[in-house]
């Protein structure tokens, strides 16, 4: 089986594994309790948190508060920002966020905030002049992710976040890293000193799902949203995950020493991937190929033909990826990263996305590049709108 799937999750590396694994036996304690035993998981909790901490930059290692995913640091932020800041109702966003922050806006619209949901160009890339223009007096929160999820554009979070702290330092700058985390440089005291808010799971980087953090700068209003006992500095109650917080911090330190030539290898896998894809098969576009990417990730718009055909055949193959559309209620609906992206109708719903990981080879990559174009031609043979569409130009 060949997995380029690994946007949507990772292989726990057996490293990580093997760091977890004596805290669901021997180490099982609560790290709250008092007598002796119990030391080792609160002492391994705290090296966790200081481990993250001195990875991100940040000042204080209480700045990193641990959950149990992205989606969950994410609503954190936006619910703990909203009820600390009753008096500013607007919020910003993109138009090609992931779920955890579209839908979370579209419920804080539906209860009277004022959303503006940025669209892209083409390529993927936010218009500043257009950010800059949506700034108010009365906006609460910005709310950008680092590198998207399905065609790894990255935005530049560097400067969005300086402009919003130039125009009013009051105004909180929340970050989904969930894609970047360990593949990108992210430091909370350097190109990120402008960030408030952070929020990754691990499961994006080798550690098992199940963990997840908020890096919360000291001193940001935010109020508790996982209201109970006093963890996380009374920030979000309920007992730690020692091993996924032990796993999650290890995957980071694994990634920091590993981190260069990883990457470089996956780019050089990925632009061979894509290639190969570009010479062997007619009416192909990369989307996002325009913006700045993130090294690991390749989707491929394939037209006249349907993504899901596409990932039947592979999955046949013995290969994962996935596709730019979901299946909602029935119905195929375009991803709404794409569609924001004014991708063309004949190939929004041929989009593939291939994810790379540390454990890629080479020899799946040739396998791949071997095999798309096979089931490509496949397809268009069977469908009626490749007669049609491939003799017309687009
Ligand atoms: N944000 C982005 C960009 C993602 O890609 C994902 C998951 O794919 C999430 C948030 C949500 O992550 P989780 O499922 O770990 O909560």
């Amino acid at each position: 089986m060949i997995y380029l799937d690994n946007n949507a999750t990772t292989a726990v590396a057996p490293e990580i594994l093997d760091t977890m694994l004596p805290f669901l036996r021997g180490e099982y304690y609560n790290p709250s309790s008092m007598y002796d035993a119990a030391k080792p998981a609160k002492q391994a909790v705290d090296l966790a948190r200081q481990t993250l901490a001195s990875h991100l930059g940040a000042a204080q290692a209480s700045e990193v508060l641990f959950t149990s995913c992205a989606t969950e640091s994410i609503n954190a932020a936006f619910f703990g920002a909203v009820r600390a800041n009753p008096n500013r109702r607007h919020i910003i966003t993109t138009a090609v966020e992931h779920p955890a922050v579209l839908e979370v806006c579209k419920e804080l619209s539906r209860t009277g905030y004022d959303v503006s949901f940025l669209g892209v160009d083409r390529q993927g890339n936010l218009n500043l002049g257009e950010f800059v223009r949506a700034l108010r007096s009365d906006t609460l929160l910005v709310a950008v992710m680092h590198a998207n999820n399905e065609t790894g554009v990255v935005f530049p979070i560097e400067r969005l976040s300086r402009v919003v702290k130039e125009t009013d330092p009051r105004i909180l700058f929340l970050c989904d890293a969930t894609q970047s985390m360990t593949k990108l440089p992210i430091r909370m005291d350097a190109n990120f000193r402008n960030v408030d808010m952070l929020a990754f799971s691990g499961h994006k980087f080798h550690a098992p799902k199940g963990v997840g953090s908020l890096f919360l700068r000291r001193g940001t209003p935010c109020r508790t949203f996982l209201i109970g006992g006093h963890q996380e500095f009374g920030r979000r109650g309920g007992t730690e995950n020692v091993a996924f917080i032990v796993g999650m911090a290890r995957a980071v330190e694994l990634a920091a020493v590993t981190h260069d030539d990883d990457l470089k290898r996956v780019l050089r896998l990925r632009d061979k991937l894509e290639t190969g894809i570009l010479a062997r098969i007619p009416f192909v576009e990369i989307n996002g190929s325009g913006a700045e990417r993130m090294p690991n990730t390749l989707n491929v718009a394939v037209h006249y033909i349907e993504g899901e055909g596409i990932l039947f055949q592979l999955s046949e193959a013995g290969i994962c990826a996935s596709s730019g559309s979901a299946c909602t209620s029935g119905s195929l609906e375009p991803s709404h990263t794409l569609t924001a992206m004014g991708v063309p109708f004949t190939a929004m719903h041929g989009s593939v996305r291939f994810s790379l990981s540390r454990y890629t080879t080479e020899a799946e990559i040739d396998f791949i590049a071997d095999e798309l174009p096979k089931i490509v031609d496949r397809l268009r043979r069977l469908s009626p709108y490749w007669d049609y569409g491939a003799q017309r130009p687009r």
